[in-house]
């Protein structure tokens, strides 16, 4: 997800669901209350953890090298993140992983690489948080960040971590969720971290101003679904501690969701003629979190017209 400050307690309140010359309008209204955000740490075995607070789901890394932390949420919650770090086990945060550019995940860059922290992500994290990023869809500009909160190493493809004992395996997938997006699995600890390529029972939010399209939504749920067996830990991007099976439920409904919306591009139907058709209605996808089904439909269309 995208929204910098703008989240209370993980809801979204929109100004305005309308269309917004054929995009829909995603201004958000709440100014966040961190005082009132806890970090609240899920027990994954092995020395992982997934950590909720405000913003992406985090995953961790806790042993005798120290800290590998997936995201770091907002920066007002750096210090509440590392107190919470503190109390599972010591040492530093020797390395971050954005597993994309969005400020909900990498918000906490500059705190944490001020205090030595190497940040590591994909290359186009680096290339879209060093100038800034318009989207026409909020109609709102995030700026370009400092240096030190950019990632000091960047790869396209797949890189390893030998760490606390683990072979931590990062891959890049094709443009999904944006176009830089990782996933991490733990062969060993059998944890896999989807970041926003998945977000288990919340409507997708699909940046296609960033690059991200609902075909390779799909392919990254495919490629998760191959890592996983029946007692994998899947962290989402958004929304509880995952199965496989809640993957596999997820990819059927995004394919459903595809094959509703190409039909009717395939007809020849405008954006505003689709959404007033109500495709997703006989899907039941049974979705909450911060988008309505309208705002969905509109986000996923502009990914798959291109
Ligand atoms: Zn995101």
């Amino acid at each position: 997800m995208i929204f910098h400050s703008s989240m209370k307690s993980g809801f979204i309140s929109f100004v305005s669901a309308g269309l917004v010359s054929g995009f829909i309008s995603l201004g958000a209204a709440f100014a966040q209350d961190f005082d009132a955000v806890e970090i609240k740490p899920t027990d994954l075995g092995n020395g992982f953890y997934m950590l909720m607070g405000s913003g992406g789901n985090l995953g961790a890394s806790v042993g005798e090298d120290g800290i590998f932390l997936i995201d770091d949420q907002y920066a007002p919650l750096t210090d509440k993140i590392v107190a919470a770090l503190g109390k599972i086990g010591s040492g530093d945060v020797k390395y971050v992983l954005n597993t994309h550019w969005h400020g909900d995940h990498s918000g906490g860059n500059e705190n944490l690489g001020k205090t030595g922290s190497v940040i590591v992500a994909h290359r186009n994290v680096r290339v879209r948080m060093s100038v800034d990023q318009f989207s026409k869809m909020r109609d709102r500009t995030t700026p370009a960040s400092p240096d030190i909160a950019l990632p000091v190493v960047t790869f396209d493809g797949n890189v390893e971590f030998y760490f606390n004992g683990h072979k931590i395996e990062v891959k890049s997938v094709e443009a999904a969720h944006t176009d830089g997006d990782s996933i991490v699995f733990i062969k060993d600890a059998n944890v896999l971290h989807m970041g926003d390529t998945f977000f288990h029972t919340w409507y997708p939010f699909i940046d296609a101003e960033s690059g991200g399209n609902i075909h390779g939504m799909i392919a990254v749920h495919e490629k998760g679904l191959s890592l996983a067996d029946g007692t994998t830990k899947i962290i989402p991007g958004h929304g509880p501690l995952a199965t496989k099976a809640d993957l596999q439920e997820a990819h059927d409904k995004l394919v459903n969701v595809r094959d509703a919306l190409q039909s009717r591009i395939d007809k020849g139907m405008s954006d505003e003629e689709i959404i007033a058709d109500k495709p997703l209605e006989s899907l039941d996808l049974g979705w909450g979190g911060f988008l309505k089904p309208e705002q969905f439909v509109a986000i996923t269309l502009a990914g798959m017209r291109g």
